[in-house]
């Protein structure tokens, strides 16, 4: 059980104060990490605390906007000083609006990839320092069905989907020798905040998906939970610049 065993690591989950980063936030502390949850709302991070509690696991929420370096940089340094060190970096924090690629402004197609992409580079980079000096890490990456498919509605969100993996591979290569592994994650069809919008405005969507979905069901935030802790620990030392889905099938469904 120890190649799954993660007492006495640190982790910081972007977003964990909902959703999918929550449902990995539980995993992580499950296996025994202590985790930080990072966002900008704070009286949802009190829910999620409070859960985390209840499992009786180690926990904090810090403040952050993972579009701002500073910000990731505080971020890293305020963990470092609550809790000793920094083992496990989750860039979940993400966002999406969805309209037709002509319809984008200028500042919308920034929004959504300063947060989805650039957020998550920001993070990775103020975060290997204090990686390298705990002998080594785990950088988990958030991709998406729409790293692999396009929609019309998705045309930013897609990019940084995208990019996601192509950066999680550059990292892997820059970063094996410090000991650190970077991997993604492609989640299928989660139900959380983020898709109760898209279910509002996409019609059609929650059936379809439930209907191309092999398992025959949309994911819940519990079920990203298995592979957080996988590629946090010791099991996936040999396993870096991969990109995972965990969709109930989806992608593999014609
Ligand atoms: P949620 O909307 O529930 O979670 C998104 C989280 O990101 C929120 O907790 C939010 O925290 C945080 N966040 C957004 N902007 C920032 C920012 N600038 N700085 C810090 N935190 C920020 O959606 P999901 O759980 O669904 O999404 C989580 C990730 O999973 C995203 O990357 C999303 O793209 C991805 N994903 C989701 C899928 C799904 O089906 N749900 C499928 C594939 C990928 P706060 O409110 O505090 O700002």
């Amino acid at each position: 059980m120890s190649l799954f065993d993660l007492t006495g690591k640190v982790a910081i989950v972007t977003g964990g104060n909902g959703g999918i980063g929550l449902g990995m936030a539980r995993g992580l502390a499950g296996a025994g990490a202590a985790v930080v949850l990072a966002g900008r709302d704070a009286a949802k991070a009190e829910t999620a605390l409070a859960g985390l509690a209840a499992l009786g696991a180690r926990a904090a929420f810090i403040a952050a906007d993972v579009t701002k370096a500073t910000s990731c940089r505080a971020l890293v340094a305020e963990t470092g000083a609550r809790f000793g060190r920094v083992d496990i970096l989750v860039n979940n924090a993400g966002t999406s609006i969805r309209k037709m690629p002509q319809d984008f402004t200028e500042e919308e197609w920034h929004h959504v990839l300063d947060t989805n992409l650039t957020g998550a580079f920001l993070c990775s980079q103020a975060a290997y320092p204090a990686m390298v000096a705990a002998g080594g890490g785990k950088m988990i990456n958030i991709g998406s069905m729409m790293t692999l498919f396009g929609a019309p509605y998705a045309t930013p969100y897609a990019a940084s989907k995208g990019g996601i993996v192509q950066m999680s591979r550059a990292l892997a290569t820059a970063w094996a020798k410090d000991n650190i592994q970077v991997n993604a994650v492609l989640p299928g069809w989660i139900d959380t905040d983020l898709t109760r919008i898209a279910r509002r405005q996409v019609e059609g969507l929650q059936d379809r998906v439930t209907a191309r979905t092999p398992a025959g069901r949309w994911g819940t935030p519990d079920d990203m939970a298995g592979v957080a802790v996988f590629l946090a620990g010791k099991g996936s030392d040999f396993v870096t610049g991969t990109a995972i889905p965990v969709d109930g099938g989806y992608s593999i469904a014609t």
